[in-house]
């Protein structure tokens, strides 16, 4: 088979700010393989967080493209099990070769992933729509453009955490989830749990830095709210340890290096009384059209990235206030548009 890729620039809506960091674009790489006349597509939308970069994802897909070249892409399963060991660290580069492995695959069998998986499109859970940090005017601006959306998820780790969920409050009934994004201490988790469970607030996501996971036994005690893990959360081999620490898992594609790693992620959870809940960076429709065909998996989806940009070149799944439409063309069901 043969593998390209190509660099995509994705515009913000708003600038995206988290407690580490702002950004405006999104650097992702497409990845394309191409075997007998069929096309699969994937994306990494890669983090510096995690040490990778659009040009390493590049240098490390360019890496093993002549080894994949004698490759069948029908026997994927082989092909990724290899690839990963080649690819060590670089696990966006994975997830772009996955997503477009599995992409491929469908397109061979006519069918869509979901139905590979033996997947029920509609017990996708409804995903929630993110407020990046700003000042609370401008997020409560924010929250208002949201429209009714269901479920909003709120990034905080501010001086003010309190005082920007209180004011949302009065705007919506919507529920909430917010994500301090390791910007908290754990005395300061337990402390803030109180006053959000009142503000209808359904769980915290990986309040302390991923470091102070000793911290988190105590957390998920004390804690008024189900703290699940996101920063702590990143590949198969951390999940056993996070049990009886957080309550649940936030599984990214581009974290842990695609669809078959993220499947081995929802099974170990589950075996550990986990919960489990899919997540994105900011990304095409490429990517979380590739997590919302798992979503069947999962108990909560926080997929919004097509939403929070102004140039998705591709489409796939669609969105009705929260509730999330799988396509039902065959692979991940993605078509380029621009
Ligand atoms: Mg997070």
């Amino acid at each position: 088979m043969k593998l390209g890729t190509r660099r995509e620039r994705l515009r913000l809506r708003h600038t995206f700010r988290i407690a580490r960091g702002a950004e405006d674009v999104s650097e992702v790489v497409v990845a394309e393989v191409e075997s007998g006349g069929i096309r699969g597509v994937g994306e990494a939308s890669p983090s510096e967080y995690y040490g990778e970069t659009p040009e390493s994802v590049e240098e490390a897909l360019g890496g093993i493209a002549d080894w994949l070249s004698d490759r069948n892409p029908e026997h994927f399963r082989h092909v990724l099990d290899d690839a990963r060991e080649r690819l060590g660290k670089a696990r966006a580069a994975l997830c772009a070769l996955d997503l477009a492995l599995l992409d491929w695959n469908g397109r061979k069998l006519g069918l869509p992933l979901h139905r590979i998986l033996g997947l029920d499109p509609g017990r996708v859970p409804k995903t929630s729509f993110t407020i990046g940090i700003d000042s609370i005017p401008r997020m409560v601006e924010k929250l208002r453009e949201a429209g009714d959306w269901p479920i909003i998820k709120v990034k905080l780790g501010t001086p003010e955490d309190l005082e920007i969920v209180r004011a949302l409050r009065k705007e919506t009934a919507a529920i909430f989830r917010v994500d301090a994004n390791c910007g908290w201490t754990a005395a300061e988790t337990i402390e803030k749990s109180r006053e959000l469970a009142g503000l209808g607030v359904e769980l915290i996501e990986q309040p302390l830095p991923p470091e102070r996971l000793g911290d988190m036994e105590r957390v998920r005690r004390e804690s008024a709210l189900p703290v699940f893990a996101d920063e702590n959360a990143v590949v198969p081999e951390d999940v056993p340890a996070l049990a009886g620490k957080f309550h649940g898992i936030n599984i990214k594609l581009v974290k842990c290096g695609g669809i078959l790693p993220a499947i081995r992620m929802v099974h170990i959870a589950r075996t550990l009384g986990l919960r489990v809940m899919f997540g994105c960076m900011i990304e095409s429709s490429i990517g979380c059209t590739a997590a919302a065909q798992l979503g069947p998996l999962a108990d909560h989806m926080d997929i919004d990235g097509p939403l929070l940009i102004a140039n998705d070149p591709y489409q796939g799944l669609e969105y009705l206030k929260g509730e999330v439409r799988l396509p039902s063309g065959p692979g991940l069901g993605v078509e380029r548009v621009s």
